[in-house]
């Protein structure tokens, strides 16, 4: 078990690195890990995260109640409070508003889409809580629907929220929906994702095991019956093998109803969009060596 004077001392470094690399301004943002069985230790309310000492932080129990700091507890405890009590093997937490990812919390986008293998074995999908006012008991309720399946989650028109077996773990995957949140608006602004096929997603599922990675839930796709974002990850990615040039899909989303699978333009249900024959037969594509082997290999096939 890690000391509690060290554990002090990693919220700090870790408060002081999300206000370094712009995840929070001013003084939002917080930091919880357990305690031992029954207690927390949770960043105070109304403090800057760059900026803290050890000595600053609050012990709650997991009802809330502060036993020991000066200062009161984070006016975000409720939702970490939540977390704990749905995820017996969460050990810690941590919530900020980094720009890029939060950006994608606002335009109602989750980041779902099967792009890059390391955030597939890792975090998996990572869905948007449903908009709740800060600080009041209805952001717990909105975590609760998605904890219990993913280790981090957009919150709508606020910010992300991840969940750990250790302080640092929680918060590298806070690093890395940013990191995944750039890397997505880039493809989206060149104008193409190419996602990973069905059967790779399905390897890297399996990488999960062999790594021991602790995946909260499994991929929706692979249990049968069950399309529930409580229970399993959604994660979008072509069926059919091969490598599949998948144009982007971001258009206007109504309203905040970003967890739904949408078609992408030039799926099989947009005979007119790229990909398909239609106004786009004249527009030029680059593609490598390998993809364009496996789109020979494919056209190939499907001759046999
Ligand atoms: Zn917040």
């Amino acid at each position: 078990m890690t000391s509690e004077s060290s554990l002090r001392a990693d919220i700090v470094e870790v408060g002081r690195r999300m206000y370094s690399r712009g995840y929070t301004a001013s003084n939002d943002g917080n930091i919880s890990v357990r305690l031992g069985a029954d207690r927390l230790l949770m960043t105070p309310k109304s403090v800057c995260k760059g900026f803290m000492t050890p000595d600053m932080m609050c012990i709650t129990d997991l009802d809330g109640k502060k036993l020991q700091g000066d200062r009161d507890p984070s006016s975000e405890m409720l939702m970490h409070l939540e977390v704990y009590r749905q995820r017996p093997d969460v050990r810690a937490v941590v919530h900020a508003h980094p720009p890029t990812a939060t950006g994608f919390a606002v335009a109602g986008i989750p980041l779902d889409r099967a792009v890059l293998a390391e955030v597939v074995t890792t975090l998996g999908s990572i869905p948007i809580a449903e908009y709740a006012t800060p600080s009041t008991s209805e952001l717990p309720d909105a975590v609760r629907k998605y904890i219990k399946a993913h280790d981090g989650m957009l919150l709508a028109n606020h910010g992300a929220l991840t969940a750990g077996s250790d302080l640092f773990s929680a918060y590298y995957k806070m690093e890395t929906i940013e990191h995944f949140a750039k890397i997505s608006l880039v493809a989206r602004l060149l104008g193409r994702e190419n996602l990973i096929a069905r059967e790779e997603l399905l390897r890297l599922q399996e990488l999960r095991g062999t790594y021991g990675i602790q995946a909260p839930a499994p991929i929706c796709a692979d249990v049968p019956m069950s399309d529930d974002p409580a229970l399993c990850q959604v994660i979008q990615s072509p069926e059919g093998g091969g490598f599949r040039l998948v144009p982007d899909s971001t258009g206007p989303v109504p309203g905040l109803d970003g967890n739904r699978r949408r078609e992408p333009p030039g799926g099989p249900g947009d005979p007119g969009g790229p990909g398909g024959p239609g106004k786009n037969d004249e527009a030029e594509i680059r593609l490598t060596y390998r993809e364009l082997s496996a789109l020979i290999e494919e056209a190939v096939k499907s001759l046999r």
